[in-house]
């Protein structure tokens, strides 16, 4: 499968990226607007990202508006030409309930609070579906 992680934290998407390069191609872009932009070139490409995860607080874009703008893209594409919703998974240090409430009416499919383990990113994989 293929995934995108948008991290602004090197280290953070660097242990995201070894722990999911297991389970497919890994991209990463350290804002939300690169991982609007990725999700366009990867329609484009014709193979959408089946996983995305997302960091809630970001420079230029943060995780929730590129939620947003993210589904829009897939709107527009699944209308036009290919139909593909990935799965996005927030990976965030946020914890209150406002944001994870908010994500997951937004469409993210899981919340994940930092730090976290390998075991909880597979028992997430697994509650997707991808495992
Ligand atoms: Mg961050």
């Amino acid at each position: 499968m293929r995934i995108l992680i948008a991290e602004d934290q090197p280290a953070t998407a660097s242990i995201l990226e070894t722990i999911l390069s297991s389970y497919g191609r890994c991209d990463i872009v350290e804002n939300g607007k690169k991982a609007v932009r990725a999700v366009e070139r990867a329609f484009k490409e014709r193979q959408p990202y089946d996983l995305i995860c997302l960091d809630l607080m970001m420079p230029e874009m943060g995780g929730r508006e590129a939620l947003l703008k993210i589904r829009e893209t897939e709107k527009q594409h699944s209308r036009q030409s290919l139909s593909h919703y990935s799965k996005i998974m927030i990976v965030t240090a946020v914890t209150d309930t406002h944001n994870r409430q908010g994500s997951l009416a937004d469409g993210a499919a899981v919340y994940v609070t930092k730090p976290f383990k390998k075991d909880d990113l597979v028992r997430q994989l697994k509650a997707m579906g991808f495992i």
